[in-house]
């Protein structure tokens, strides 16, 4: 049921099709985050990580994509949103070994538009899923899915413990030599 847009910034009974005309620009693909919630329009692509830079330091290398799908929506109060799913198989840089470490990333999120005369409030009032942004005619999609993508990266991307190649001693005793010991070894000789 699609509610009416009180967002509405010009005549939405012109915009008839459900299939969203993504206009490419700078090879990236924008849309007008207002008609495209009114219209219900729906866009599934892909992005290359290659092409989201935000991301290369976490990644071990940028061969990878992220699937997502954008869909509009208003509802019965004339709330328009975004909702952004995103799916991907990266492949990350482990933090202890510095070797490839795969991981599998699935998220979804509502995106609340806001007018840009409005402040966005306080994100920690807003359910974990849902968030605000600003009503954008050029709204970088590929840049709301960077975001996003950087928001499900682990804060330290990292092998099981013992599964990293080549193995590498873990944190603690191990690593850490007593003074004792190196005192022992001058004794022997
Ligand atoms: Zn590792």
């Amino acid at each position: 049921m699609l509610g009416r847009c009180l967002l509405k910034t010009f005549d939405f009974d012109r915009v008839v099709q459900n299939h969203y005309y993504a206009r490419p620009m700078q090879d990236r693909v924008r849309v007008d985050s207002v008609a495209f919630a009114c219209a219900a329009s729906e866009l599934r692509a892909t992005v290359s990580t290659a092409d989201l830079p935000r991301l290369h330091d976490a990644l071990f290398d940028q061969s990878g994509e992220i699937a997502y799908g954008l869909a509009g929506a208003v509802d019965q109060d004339g709330i328009a949103s975004l909702r952004l799913d995103i799916a991907a198989d990266l492949v990350l840089t482990c933090q202890r070994c510095l070797g490839p470490v795969k991981f599998s990333l699935k998220s979804a999120r509502n995106f609340i538009l806001v007018p840009q005369t409005q402040a966005l409030g306080d994100p920690a009032e807003e359910p974990d899923d849902v968030e605000r942004i600003h009503v954008d005619a050029m709204l970088d999609v590929a840049t709301l899915v960077e975001d996003e993508t950087i928001l499900c990266l682990p804060m330290v991307a990292a092998h099981q413990p013992g599964q990293c190649s080549p193995p590498v001693a873990l944190e603690g005793a191990s690593e850490k030599k007593s003074p004792f010991s190196s005192l022992a070894t001058l004794k022997r000789q």
